[in-house]
């Protein structure tokens, strides 16, 4: 495993979650690279969303797995003595299936992100759904597949975490509260109601109980001004000396440092 513990002391010139056209990221991973490059990284991880075994537009096929790899080998060749490459994957965990899985175990990878994206439907506990999209699509869904039960999503959603990292496999954690963010949208202020806060802080337990690196996620930050995790968790971070990466989640190469300098600065004046 990296040692990122070491890299997040030395530098902050990093992105450790970086989508392309192995997922549904909309560039290359040269053009990422050469992005990541100008803007004066050192350390690029790359981290398409893992194959599954459902039909999701956004995942990599594990057809592609081999493909993928050899072009991280391409880069790594390529920026030697500039950049450093890292070939990772953002693992999604299901009851049927997750990091610890031995084919993720197996594939040589550098590192792994384990990350909630999907959730049993309440009426058919096999059949998961995307619940990390556009809240317009969360809406209909929710409809849909959840009844119009926020409590329950929400509750299944950290359900879901706190098995995986149990379950481990993997090095970080992705984005751990994420479903505050369409949640909130649908009630507003459910991410400040005392039982969310509760349902946090016992994933956090079980983070630290596993000593995982934790990610701050700023996908959303320049246009929802949010970060995953939300500010207010932020404290605990520091508190019990989680080694935490500030990743931008970047799906196209303009994107790759957004929201990080701002983030950083933040988190460090904590
Ligand atoms: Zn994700
Ligand atoms: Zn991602």
């Amino acid at each position: 495993m990296i040692d990122f513990r070491t890299i997040i002391s030395s530098t902050t010139d990093y992105n450790f979650h970086t989508h392309t056209q192995y997922c549904d990221g909309r560039a290359p991973m040269t053009v990422m690279a050469a992005h990541a490059a100008e803007c004066g990284m050192r350390y690029l991880g790359f981290s398409p969303h893992s194959p599954i075994n459902f039909e999701s537009p956004c995942n990599m096929s594990r057809a592609d797995v081999g493909e993928y790899l050899d072009q991280v080998r391409r880069l790594k060749m390529e920026y030697a003595g500039k950049m450093e490459i890292f070939a990772g994957m953002e693992i999604d965990y299901t009851d049927e299936f997750g990091p610890s899985d031995s084919y993720f175990q197996h594939l040589p990878l550098d590192y792994r992100i384990g990350s909630i994206h999907f959730i049993p439907s309440k009426e058919n506990l096999s059949q998961y759904i995307d619940i990390d999209g556009h809240f317009d699509r969360f809406k209909e869904k929710m409809h849909t597949y959840f009844d119009d039960d926020i409590e329950w999503v929400v509750r299944s959603f950290y359900n879901q975490s706190t098995k995986m990292v149990e379950a481990g496999g993997f090095d970080v954690v992705g984005h751990f509260d994420k479903i505050g963010h369409n949640a909130s949208q649908f009630r507003a202020g459910i991410d400040d109601e005392p039982w969310y806060d509760k349902l946090v802080m016992d994933l956090f337990d079980a983070i630290m109980d596993h000593h995982y690196v934790v990610e701050i996620n700023t996908k959303a930050y320049e246009t929802y001004g949010r970060v995953f995790p939300s500010m207010k968790y932020w404290g605990m971070l520091k508190r019990y000396d989680v080694p935490v990466l500030v990743n931008s989640d970047a799906h196209e190469p303009t994107l790759i440092n957004a929201g990080r300098e701002a983030t950083l600065r933040s988190f460090a004046a904590i």
